[in-house]
């Protein structure tokens, strides 16, 4: 039995007073998700402290360093994170791949990073417009997966969490149809081995309140990465009500 999971991914959003705002705005009640908030960095204390209050509720990281320490100008360590009281990390998002030219194997060294120290990484994957526009987006997704596969033990994967990131949804207003979505969920499941079943994959995309209960109404989709609506208080707890 897989808990849902709704994460919301702030990416470079908000302030000290947005964030202060956000949890006196956001109602925990009726939610029966797993929730996790991923601000960024220097709001993590704050969220953290927050977290400690409640229930089922979390605190993630948007990236972390693949090194643990030393000469790395403007990285932040796994060890950095945990002493922040992060439980979760964004990893491989594809903001990260796309910006900032993080490839499949950074990613899974990340991955492993951030596994050995504890954390639960959030492994983003998605193709782009043109490699579903290419019938390519389940190669895609393949190879994203191969490249944490061919370094961790398979079992491993049970300590982590998927989310699939369609490209050409994100900050578009584009959903991937929850047919879609399922497709590519019960394909990435049968990918993660025999321990498949029990891991939780997210979908992200343009995610609302508005179309959350039909991509949750699917067997292989548990919940979502949220990006914009989840800096939207009432909104994001709307979606995680509907998981
Ligand atoms: P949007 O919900 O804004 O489309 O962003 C999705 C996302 O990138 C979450 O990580």
């Amino acid at each position: 039995m897989r808990i849902p999971l709704v994460a919301a991914n702030w990416k470079m959003n908000g302030n000290k007073a947005f964030a202060e705002r956000f949890f006196s705005d956001f109602d925990l009640q009726a939610i029966a998700a797993h929730v996790v908030v991923c601000p960024p960095f220097p709001y993590i204390p704050l969220v953290s402290q927050v977290a400690e209050d409640r229930e089922r509720f979390s605190v993630g990281a948007q990236n972390l360093s693949q090194e643990s320490s030393g000469a790395y100008t403007g990285e932040i360590s796994a060890e950095m994170l945990l002493d922040w009281n992060a439980r979760y990390v964004i990893i491989g998002h594809s903001e990260r791949r796309s910006l900032y030219g993080e490839t499949s194997e950074l990613v899974a060294k990340k991955f492993v990073v951030a596994q050995q120290a504890g954390l639960i990484p959030i492994l983003c994957v998605g193709e782009t417009l043109q490699e579903r526009e290419q019938e390519r987006t389940l190669e895609v997704i393949a190879n994203q997966l191969k490249a944490v596969s061919d370094i961790i033990e398979s079992d491993t994967w049970k300590h982590s969490v998927v989310a699939y990131e369609p490209v050409w949804a994100i900050g578009t207003g584009k959903t991937a149809t929850p047919e879609e979505a399922q497709d590519v969920h019960q394909f990435i499941r049968g990918e993660l081995g025999n321990v498949g079943e029990q891991i939780q994959i997210l979908y992200g995309g343009s995610v609302k309140s508005a179309n959350a209960s039909a991509l949750f109404a699917q067997a292989d989709i548990d919940g979502a990465l949220v990006g914009g609506a989840s800096l939207d208080a009432k909104e994001f707890a709307a979606i995680c009500r509907a998981a």
